[in-house]
């Protein structure tokens, strides 16, 4: 049997890829609605951060998700 993960849990499933992954940066904000009440937010981020995901992950834009790699760098 198969071990439940984070994605099992993703208040994302069943909502339309387009959703979170917007033509625009300015156009993330149905996405982070979505992640905002998601239980499984952190681990989100941290895959995405990880493996440099495109779209909307963990409630966090790619601009965004670049800051934060950026000042974790900084901070290490
Ligand atoms: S944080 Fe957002 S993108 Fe990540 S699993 Fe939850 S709803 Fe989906």
């Amino acid at each position: 049997m198969r071990a439940d993960t984070w994605r099992d849990r993703a208040a994302c499933r069943g909502v339309p890829l387009a959703v979170f992954f917007p033509a625009s940066e300015d156009d993330c904000d149905e996405a982070k609605a979505i992640c905002a009440g998601c239980p499984a937010r952190r681990p989100c981020l941290d895959d995405a951060l990880k493996n440099g995901l495109q779209g909307v992950w963990g409630g966090t834009s790619e601009r965004e998700r670049r800051v934060l790699a950026r000042e974790h760098r900084k901070a290490s």
